[in-house]
């Protein structure tokens, strides 16, 4: 039986390997598409290796790796084996859809059997649906609706599990260099991290998820994406009754619903959900393109953002409440278009995933469907002030700060003719209050041109740009 591996980089809680091992001995599969390999950033390239190089250990040396058109090489192998049944998770991206339905087809073509068991989700996208059939554009009604639908307990390694040999492969790729540090990748050092956050994070969540020096969330992101660990299997730890158990549920949950967003709408990889949106004016030209290097340099001149895109650099990873500090000044304060963040974020993140990264994208920039609205814009300052009250998370990514009391440590420059400098940090490449009423006027210019109200406007509300 072919079990082709793409997602679900683990041996516990894998229907689709329950599934092939109940039909007799195993050959794993990887297929390493040069659409996927090439269009990833070094660091998930170097981590997918690196937890190819663990499946393959724990299969006793028994992954095959072939490289090429998945349709293409899963036929040859099922060709040579005599396989009649390929198993796999089913997966959902726009791609990842495109690519099963061609493999499917050139399958049958040939007599074999593909088969989808299982998914990287406690609750498959589109399954979850509104009384009248239609798909959620809301987060809370679709969270109520996926905790009622509910997910079966974490299923147990086969008990029987009998690899078999495959033809020829050409191996697990080695793995690239990257600048980042990159958590160890594989399911065995995604247990080690569960197991850490359940011991020292998890009862917390709620009070410390959003203090970036902190860091105290789970960092299992990357593990959750490469399906390293099935969310089925966190969730069965989570005793929703606890206010931080609760919340976490909930942040696992938005992955979910950006899954089942992108799931309906396809399209929302790459346009706006809000088709009005796309009127907003955005900058372009040179001064444009020195502003977005300085911002993928961390060189902004607003320490919150500078820090949290250094850590992205050195770490491959960012703090949530940061990415969308970091996201809000790229499109409020640069004025570029949400793509480019997008698109630099998921060519540095260990973790990038389409849907979580390019709809926390679309929220961030006001253009989703249950974003945040548009002139909510955010401080960095004051966002600094808030979360990172001591300066430890910017002081970690920034050490020309280490000098800089507490008090400044968000706003250097208002110290700098005091005796203690900012040891050549720069000043900020924008004003933010100038900025944002920029921001504001651009927003009032789409909407005003725009047929439907913009996201964020209900009907008789406050309008923040008459008042
Ligand atoms: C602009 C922007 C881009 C983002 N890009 C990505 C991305 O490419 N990949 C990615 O996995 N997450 C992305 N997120 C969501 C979130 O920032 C990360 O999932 C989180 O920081 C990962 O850290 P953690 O594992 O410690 O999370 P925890 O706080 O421990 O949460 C547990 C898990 O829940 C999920 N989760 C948490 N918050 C979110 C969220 N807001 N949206 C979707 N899922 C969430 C993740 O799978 C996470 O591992 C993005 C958010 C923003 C604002």
């Amino acid at each position: 039986m072919v079990w082709w591996v793409r997602r679900d980089l683990r041996l516990e809680d894998n229907p689709a390997l329950a599934e092939a091992a109940g039909e007799g001995a195993v050959v794993p599969v990887f297929v390493l598409d040069e659409k996927l390999w090439g269009s990833s950033g070094a660091p998930r390239r170097a981590f997918l290796a690196g937890a190819l190089a663990e499946l393959e250990r724990a299969s006793g040396g028994h992954l095959l790796v072939r490289r090429g058109e998945p349709a293409t090489e899963l036929a040859a192998v099922c060709e040579q084996l005599r396989a009649a049944l390929v198993v796999a998770a089913a997966d959902f991206g726009p791609y990842a859809r495109r690519r099963d339905e061609a493999v499917g087809a050139a399958l049958a073509g040939a007599g074999v059997e593909l088969r989808l068991v299982g998914s990287p989700y406690a609750v498959e996208p589109g399954r979850v649906r509104k009384a009248d059939g239609t798909a959620f554009r809301v987060f809370t009604p679709y969270s109520r609706a996926w905790v009622a639908h509910g997910w079966g307990p974490p299923l147990p390694r086969p008990e029987r599990l009998d690899w078999a040999e495959g033809p020829g492969g050409v191996g697990v790729p080695a793995v690239p260099a990257t600048a980042a540090s990159i958590p160890e990748p594989g399911e065995a050092a995604a247990r080690r991290r569960f197991e850490a956050f359940l011991r020292d994070g998890l009862d917390s969540y709620a009070e410390e998820r959003n203090d970036p020096g902190a860091d105290r969330t789970s960092r299992l992101s990357p593990y959750l994406h490469f399906g390293c660990l099935h969310p089925r299997t966190l969730l069965a730890r989570v005793d929703a009754r606890r206010r931080s158990h609760a919340t976490w549920r909930s942040e696992l949950c938005w992955r979910e619903f950006y899954a089942d967003v992108l799931w309906h709408q396809p399209d929302s990889a790459r346009t706006s959900l809000q088709a009005g949106m796309e009127r907003m004016r955005v900058d372009s030209g040179p001064l444009a393109e020195a502003r977005f290097a300085a911002w993928c340099e961390g060189r902004t001149g607003y320490p919150i953002v500078d820090a949290g895109m250094r850590q992205l650099r050195t770490e491959a990873w960012m703090h949530n409440r940061v990415r969308m500090i970091a996201a809000s000044f790229l499109v409020k304060d640069l004025h570029l278009d949400w793509r480019r963040g997008a698109r630099w974020f998921m060519s540095q993140l260990v973790d990038g995933d389409l849907a979580s990264n390019n709809h926390g994208w679309q929220w961030v920039a006001g253009t989703g469907t249950d974003a945040a609205p548009y002139y909510r814009v955010f401080n960095p300052v004051l966002q600094g002030r808030k979360f990172d009250p001591t300066g430890a998370y910017v002081r970690r990514y920034l050490p020309e700060l280490s000098g800089v009391p507490d008090e400044a440590v968000h706003a250097p420059w208002e110290m700098r003719r005091r005796p203690l400098d900012a040891g050549g940090y720069p000043d900020p490449i924008v004003d933010h209050h100038a900025e944002r009423n920029e921001a504001l006027a651009r927003y009032a210019e789409a909407r005003d041109g725009a047929e439907h109200p913009l996201p964020g406007w209900e009907a008789g509300g406050r309008d923040p740009l008459r008042r």
